[in-house]
């Protein structure tokens, strides 16, 4: 999960997925990959204009050659790991009820509940985070949960919302808005 979310900051996810394969195939393991040639890493990202990361991915994989890290603060350790993926590699490897929050989930997240956030970057505002996390129900699985809200903002609650195709749009006071004016 951890290198899945290191290869995919700012690259698409259809890029990602043969050279993930490729990699997972042949370093198998964190300490198969810190010990990896640069030289060979540098060319299986390649394809992705990673190559630029070669030693930070080997780093990284270095400081996880005997598991990777199971708190936030380790995983924020890790050269390359913000709080997206740390969170995302809790919730998705360790099966922690945590909300992984990106820009379409802000979305979702600020228009269902009306929490909003002054910040110019809402995605390092904790309230948003907190309020995510909230929306985590104890009875639903979280890693499905992260998976529904992630493909929700990315399809359907878009910039231009297709609200009368949400779920949700029962209990959002945004859809109800939208369905009365036809405007977000
Ligand atoms: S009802 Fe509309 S605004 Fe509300 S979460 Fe769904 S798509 Fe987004």
């Amino acid at each position: 999960v951890l290198l899945a979310e290191l290869m995919l900051q700012r690259t698409r996810a259809d890029l990602v997925v043969p050279v993930y394969r490729e990699g997972l195939a042949r370093w198998p393991t964190a300490a198969d990959l810190a010990g990896a040639e640069p030289r060979t890493v540098a060319e299986t990202l390649r394809p992705l204009g990673l190559s630029h990361r070669v030693s930070r991915l080997l780093e990284a994989a270095a400081m996880c050659r005997d598991g990777v890290p199971r708190t936030r603060n380790r995983l924020l350790a890790v050269p390359g790991v913000g709080p997206y993926a740390a969170t995302a590699t809790l919730c998705f490897a360790y099966g922690r009820r945590l909300a992984v929050v990106d820009p379409s989930v802000i979305r979702v997240v600020t228009r269902l509940t009306g929490v909003s956030s002054d910040r110019s970057r809402p995605r390092t505002d904790p309230r948003i985070w907190k309020t995510a996390g909230d929306l985590i129900g104890t009875s639903v699985n979280p890693r499905e949960w992260n998976f529904a809200m992630l493909d929700l903002g990315a399809i359907v609650c878009r910039p231009k919302p297709r609200c009368h195709e949400c779920p949700l749009v029962r209990w959002c006071p945004t859809g109800r808005r939208v369905a009365t004016s036809g405007g977000v």
